[in-house]
């Protein structure tokens, strides 16, 4: 059986790359240019449809964002550019700009993907969003792209059941964090544990009446394609089956590829391209599953840009409805070991009040 060719929406803006860290940061502009070249070069785009960005406005911002953090952000890229966390999140002079056009580019996925005019829509964008706070920048991330994306969702659409899936190798702290009160908006992630932020264990799930709404799924190293895999089958799936999201927002980041351990302390999942796309697929069959033609991704890590490119571009040809990707990668060197995630897989089900065995 085929799956129906999809219209997908592309949404990429070249002033992102005028958010510019030093040299030595792996978070950089040729991340989503190269992208952008792959996509050319394989004749992906001419099959995607081109979405303007329109640059997030304040009060979408500050559905998510507190005022004295914006206006802070904004007199460091006025003032030149500098620090806004602890050296490795620093601003630009073409920061601000090319933030609020992340911002903006998530928000817009939203509207075309409500407005019908595509069935999935990607934000190409930078700088990251998924460790920023409300009231502070942090893990190179300015704006919370993904929250202001899933606000908007609720605040104009009036979406009341948003699931936000989270795959980047790192833990969304702050989107947990924006959202852990919040009972519209279900967040799940699959992530290295422990790793950099530090959160993500299975015991945070939500607060007051977000409470069971934060789904944390805290993997040791080296779990390789089949440990994230095993997390969508065993505890995603059945979970969206209970929630009946209206949309599926993904924080896409591409850095459980195992080419990211020399980019990324401490990181080391060993994820391949392949298995970007069969998670991909998975979201994909949720929203067909739940609210067909919902389905919305925006870029978060990934710092190996060819890496990063073949994932992006997989992602995409899954959500276009083709039936092969490629991976001209291929797997990591070496074996996987042999990890049993089933106590863990069956600790985060027991959690959340999922059948043991559905
Ligand atoms: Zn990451």
């Amino acid at each position: 059986m085929t799956t129906p060719a999809k219209r997908v929406g592309l949404l990429y803006d070249p002033i992102v790359l005028s958010h510019q860290p030093p040299a030595y940061h792996p978070e950089r502009p040729a991340r989503v240019r190269e992208a952008m070249a792959a996509l050319e070069r394989s004749g992906l785009l001419d099959r995607l449809t081109r979405l303007p960005v329109t640059p997030a406005a304040r009060e979408q911002l500050e559905r998510v964002h507190t005022r004295a953090y914006l206006d802070f952000v904004q007199e460091v890229v006025a003032e030149g550019g500098g620090v806004l966390d602890r050296g490795d999140t620093v601003a630009s002079p073409g920061s601000w700009g090319a933030a609020i056009a992340a911002a903006g580019a998530a928000v817009g996925a939203v509207d075309a993907v409500m407005a019908g005019d595509v069935d999935a829509a990607f934000a190409l964008v930078r700088p990251p969003g998924h460790h920023a706070l409300s009231d502070r920048a942090m893990g190179f991330c300015l704006l919370n792209n993904a929250a202001v994306a899933a606000s908007h969702a609720a605040a104009a659409h009036g979406l009341s059941r948003v699931l936000l899936v989270d795959f980047d190798v790192h833990h969304g702290n702050g989107t947990q964090d924006i959202f852990y009160d919040n009972g519209h908006v279900l967040y799940f992630s699959t992530h290295q544990y422990p790793a950099y932020p530090g959160t993500g264990r299975v015991e945070e799930t939500g607060f007051g009446a977000g409470a069971g709404y934060t789904v944390n799924v805290p993997l040791p190293p080296d779990v390789g394609d089949a440990g994230f895999l095993e997390a969508f089958d065993t505890v995603l799936r059945p979970l969206a089956d209970r929630f009946r999201p209206e949309m599926v927002l993904v924080s896409a980041g591409y850095d459980a590829h195992w080419r990211n351990s020399a980019y990324v302390a401490g990181i080391h999942e060993r994820a391949t391209v392949t298995g970007f796309a069969a998670l991909s697929a998975r979201l994909r069959d949720i929203a067909d599953a739940h609210c067909p033609g919902q389905l919305v991704g925006i870029l978060e890590g990934g710092y190996d840009l060819e890496s990063l490119a073949y994932g992006v571009l997989a992602t995409l040809r899954v959500w276009l409805g083709d039936a092969e990707v490629d991976d001209p990668i291929g797997p990591p060197p070496g074996s996987l070991p042999a990890l049993d995630l089933t106590d863990l897989l069956a600790q985060v089900r027991r959690v959340h009040g999922l059948a043991p065995d559905g």
